[in-house]
């Protein structure tokens, strides 16, 4: 059945994603987005969709609108982006998630918070479960998002056992794919386009760090799931176990690229985590056996199809 959902942060990576497919479903959508680290580009495309409607506001302020359905995306992602206001990036968090919760208390609206791994922070347990609490520098540079995303989760915990608000709470590891932004600063648009221009590939540490890496589709399938399952709040992980270690995806990267690309050592930064790997029996219990089908090498391949066609405009 046709329904209406907002999402905030829509402009985003995995925003835009998501409201192409909800389009694409036969929904009508609201897409809110202040165009910190979005950009209208990344649904130019959808703009011809009468049922699709493009909002400029920030999720810190209060905002009203009819709907059923309402995704929680808004917040910058890349430590770069989130650690340059690092109060505003705990404003969008905690304020965005009471106003989207308020209003889904009002208008009686399921939501759908966009958590993330960071919850687990540099995690002592591996793979990480639901159920493991986190190991979380609470005044370190990665604070800002790691506790805004955790004092949200709370938030969205309590409306629901408070005030009955329908949530749903996903746990995002690290998600990649077309529409990243080319000066996100992550690591894996970092790497594709130091590799397509031929620029040393930027390793901080030695490069034996892991990361999980899902490709944006997977997510958006796991999302939407998530969002229309009955009797299950989460939070649940949404992830692709297949682990790397940054040298590994450099590797990749540079034979993908057929790059001359030489790789540098640069510092680690702070409270960088060590190894991240989700455990999803939980999402394919609960979400009718989701799993990722993406795996590294083709999702790569298509990421480095639209960064090149990006880089020769
Ligand atoms: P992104 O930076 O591309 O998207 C975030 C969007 O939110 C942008 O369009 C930005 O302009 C918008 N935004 C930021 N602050 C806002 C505000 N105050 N008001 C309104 N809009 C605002 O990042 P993304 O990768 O698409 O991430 C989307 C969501 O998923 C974020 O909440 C992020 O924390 C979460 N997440 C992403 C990943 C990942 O690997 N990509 C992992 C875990 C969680
Ligand atoms: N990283 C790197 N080179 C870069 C950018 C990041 O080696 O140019 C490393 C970073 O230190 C981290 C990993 O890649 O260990 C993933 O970083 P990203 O910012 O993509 O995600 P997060 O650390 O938030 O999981």
């Amino acid at each position: 059945m046709k329904k209406r959902i907002l999402v905030t942060g829509g402009a985003g990576f995995i925003g835009s994603h998501l409201c192409e497919r909800l389009l694409n479903e036969g929904n009508e959508v609201i897409c809110m987005d202040n165009y910190f680290t979005g950009d209208k580009d990344n649904v130019l495309h959808l703009l011809d969709n009468p049922y699709f409607e493009l909002i400029r506001h920030d999720v810190t302020h209060p905002y009203f609108v009819e709907v059923d359905q309402i995704y929680n995306l808004a917040c910058p992602a890349s430590p770069v982006h989130y650690q340059y206001n690092s109060i505003k990036t705990i404003k969008t968090s905690v304020m965005g998630a009471i106003n989207m919760l308020g209003l889904a208390k009002r208008i009686n609206a399921r939501i759908l918070q966009a958590s993330t791994s960071e919850v687990y922070g540099d995690p002592l347990v591996h793979p990480q479960k639901e159920d493991y609490w986190g190991n979380v520098n609470p005044i370190g540079i990665r604070s800002c998002y790691d506790e805004g995303k955790r004092c949200a989760e709370s938030l969205f915990v309590n409306y629901h056992e408070q005030n009955n608000v329908d949530v749903r709470i996903i746990r995002i590891f690290n998600t990649y794919g077309p529409r990243m932004n080319p000066n996100d600063g992550r690591v894996v648009s970092n790497f594709i386009v130091q590799a397509l221009k031929g620029e040393d590939i930027t390793i901080f540490g030695d490069g034996k760090q892991t990361r999980s890496f899902q490709f944006v589709d997977d997510l958006v399938e796991g999302m939407i799931r998530m969002m229309n399952v009955e009797n299950f709040t989460g939070p649940v992980n949404i992830g692709n176990p297949n682990e790397f270690t940054m040298l590994e995806l450099a590797e990749k990267v540079i034979k993908l690229t057929n790059s001359e690309s030489k790789i540098t050592y640069l510092p680690l930064p702070a409270d960088d985590p060590l190894q991240r790997q989700p455990d999803i029996s939980l999402a394919k219990e609960k979400l009718n056996n989701w799993e990722p089908k993406v795996q590294l090498n083709e999702g790569l391949t298509k990421t480095i199809e639209y960064f090149s066609a990006l880089l020769e405009k």
